[in-house]
């Protein structure tokens, strides 16, 4: 029920997005609940969501004023804003100055709101100079960015979550939304145990709680995605389980799949991946027989040195089957965070441009520099996130903002990435918690504000986006981070950044987006505070979104056809294991931590899920190893050990371990972080990294 008085907002978490209201008491606490007039969530939170208000009001571990030092050795000084952003200003200055604008960056995240995104990108590209301007999105959905616009010709999930409810057939490959997207697959089960006759197809190397859902899981070897949905191709071709209709009207390079499906009989891609052929036959009669097909992925496919081959792979099956611009199916992505998505539509990364305009096109660059009448946007490409720190340790990258993000603990190879802020000229850290391991490099600390203590909108995995309004006020001194944001611009004496409000940045974002596809100039604040939430495209402001893309078969591409493509790679590129380390180590997220714990750390009925890091490691490999169950084990490679409690079982699969992501440093000690092993390798296109496959071995402590 509605409660009087409530605020409408977001969840501040995941990619769901969540509605919640938010009530606050004559002492100013507050309280929340789940939205029932939310269409994604209908009242429903999930346990992380539920607990938002502990996180909102906790202001213990909040950096209340800009803190600076003089230098390394040096001690942090609470310092005025003026004096902050003066240093800020001096510096970049003078670095761009001696070495040139790709010599600072800035690295943001699928955590910020649309506005935060659109300004950061503004500043970088479009002022500064440079497209060094990357965020944690890049670990996320990168590699279903690209899939998205080699296939449709945009970064465009086709669906919204009301297709859940019409959908008979749901193939789940590399995801556990059962635990990272809860709201989301309690629509699924709730569907499932409505309608029995749907299907569940699960692909994943570990037995998770999704997989109790499941008719089918596919418990394949790490790695051998490309194999199994080209091999499922292969059947629905030679069984005519195919929508030749659509493929004729409506796509192109169907032989290049074909010849890509038969590179394998099914025996020998089922032997490849580790499952009976027989499973993979199934898993395609499912497939072929569905009236409405939906895949679901996220990380599994995504965070891949193969990752593009992957995510290509997978969408080649909604197109063979003619399985997309119709209720009840097509592909969709389960975007991590919260506003991964309103990141890529103000083009907050470092290959992308405002609006979903493209760097490598120079008209667009044109258009975008014209729109902002700032500087001729550099038409090389930024570094992306490891890039990034790769970049600072070889000291090509001479200064580093980051914003709201934690990559100490949340990059690979996690040494590394504290040896590159270590070398760094100058880092500037923005954040809102003094417990994120990275404000220890900060030579200059800025606080923002949190969840409820600024206004600005996000959009969520289906198109939807909704507005978050200010009801607290922020601690101490800290501002909302746009705030921060245009004051250094202002110093900086770029013209266009003369703000008062989040609702002037936003109309500017919408204005850009006018004419192309995500447009939503026909969606104003007013139209999001008085009406709610809308999914893009809103072209006018009489529209009333669009749940469903592509209903009319004309895809974004420049043919308006959907492309079918061949993976460059079907074989997995990670790194070998060897009799040294002979161990696949995987990463992942638990139910009840977000990240690198920063928030949801500090809620005591989150840590009874789990409340430490662990090792999940196969009965046979953990006897092999004289382990049991609560020992510690070193786990080590070439990069790094972490030692963690073992956790045995039959759910993960012989020759490969798991371990959470989340943690950090415990007591001062790194032993829990999962990232000290995890690999450089990134996907040569859409640079995001391989943090599943690792080769470890791992030892009794
Ligand atoms: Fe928040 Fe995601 Fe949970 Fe919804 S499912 S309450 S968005 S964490």
């Amino acid at each position: 029920m509605k409660k009087n008085n409530a605020h409408k907002t977001i969840c501040s978490y995941c990619g769901v997005g969540c509605g919640i209201l938010v009530e606050k008491d004559s002492k100013g606490n507050i309280s929340v609940e789940g939205d029932e007039e939310y269409p994604v969530n209908m009242g429903m939170l999930c346990s992380k969501g539920k607990t938002l208000n502990y996180v909102a009001q906790d202001t213990s571990d909040r950096i209340l004023y800009p803190e600076m030092r003089w230098g390394r050795n040096h001690p942090m000084q609470r310092v005025s804003w003026d004096t902050a952003m003066d240093r800020a200003v001096g510096v970049f200055k003078s670095i761009i100055n001696k070495y040139g604008p790709d010599s600072v960056g800035f690295y943001v995240s699928g955590q910020c709101l649309t506005e935060e995104y659109y300004l950061v990108n503004k500043l970088t590209k479009g002022f500064i100079g440079t497209n060094n301007v990357d965020t944690n999105s890049r670990l996320c959905m990168s590699s279903a960015v690209v899939g998205y616009k080699k296939t449709l010709g945009e970064d465009s999930v086709p669906i919204s979550y009301a297709d859940i409810e019409l959908a008979d057939c749901f193939f789940i490959a590399g995801a556990n939304p059962a635990w990272c997207h809860p709201i989301l697959f309690r629509r699924l089960e709730k569907h499932k145990e409505e309608n029995p006759n749907v299907k569940v197809i699960v692909v994943d190397p570990r037995k998770t709680q999704t997989c109790a859902s499941a008719d089918l899981h596919l418990q394949i070897l790490p790695g051998t995605d490309v194999i199994l949905f080209n091999a499922i191709a292969r059947y629905l071709i030679e069984k005519k389980k195919i929508d030749k209709d659509f493929i004729k009207k409506h796509t192109v390079n169907f032989d290049a799949c074909k010849e890509s499906a038969f590179q394998y009989s099914l025996r020998e891609a089922a032997q490849l991946c580790g499952i009976p052929v027989e499973e993979i036959r199934k898993a395609a009669q499912y497939i072929g027989n569905a009236k409405g097909f939906i895949s679901m992925w996220t990380m599994g496919l995504n965070q891949s040195v193969i990752g593009v081959s992957k995510n290509v792979a997978l969408l080649n099956l909604s197109l063979l089957t003619g399985q997309i611009g119709k209720p009840g199916s097509g592909p969709f992505s389960l975007t991590g965070q919260p506003n991964a998505m309103g990141g890529r539509e103000v083009g907050g990364m470092a290959s992308l441009l405002a609006a979903h305009k493209d760097l490598g096109n120079p008209s667009h660059r044109q258009e975008v520099s014209n729109f902002w009448g700032g500087k001729e946007i550099n038409p090389k490409p930024g570094y992306t996130a490891t890039e990034m720190f790769d970049a600072l340790d070889e000291g090509k990258l001479k200064a580093i903002w980051i914003v709201c993000t934690n990559p100490v603990v949340s990059l690979p190879n996690a040494k590394k990435v504290e040896r590159a802020l270590k070398k760094a000229s100058f880092v500037v850290v923005q954040d809102i918690s003094h417990d994120s391991e990275t404000t220890k490099y900060a030579d200059l600390l800025l606080p923002a504000a949190g969840w409820l203590e600024k206004e600005g909108t996000m959009t969520n995995s289906e198109r939807r986006i909704s507005y978050l309004p200010k009801v607290l006020d922020p601690p101490g001194e800290a501002l909302p981070d746009v705030e921060i944001l245009w004051k250094f611009a202002q110093k900086m004496n770029f013209k266009g950044f003369n703000y008062t409000n989040a609702s002037e940045v936003y109309d500017e974002h919408c204005l850009m987006t006018k004419g192309t596809n995500i447009d939503i100039s026909g969606l104003s604040y007013d139209r999001l505070k008085n009406e709610g939430s809308f999914q893009w495209p809103v072209p006018h402001s009489k529209h009333m979104g669009t749940p469903r893309l592509f209903n009319d078969k004309r895809f974004f591409t420049n043919d308006s056809k959907a492309h079918f493509n061949a993976p460059q790679k079907i074989e997995n590129q990670s790194e070998k294991t060897s009799p040294e380390f002979p161990l696949i180590l995987n990463t992942g997220r638990v139910r009840d931590q977000w990240h690198t714990r920063t928030k949801t750390g500090k809620v005591q009925r989150l840590l009874t899920h789990i409340p430490e890091p662990y090792l999940e490691m196969n009965k046979v490999d953990a006897y092999l190893r004289q382990l049991k169950e609560g020992d510690i084990a070193v786990v080590k490679n070439v990069r790094g050990t972490a030692q963690v409690k073992v956790k045995i079982n039959f759910d993960i699969r012989e020759g490969m371990v798991f371990m959470p992501m989340h943690w950090g440093k415990i007591l001062g000690k790194d032993f829990g972080r999962a990232n000290n092993l995890t690999s450089n390798l990134i996907d040569p296109i859409s640079k995001e990294p391989d943090f599943k496959y690792a080769a470890v071995e791992v030892k009794k402590y």
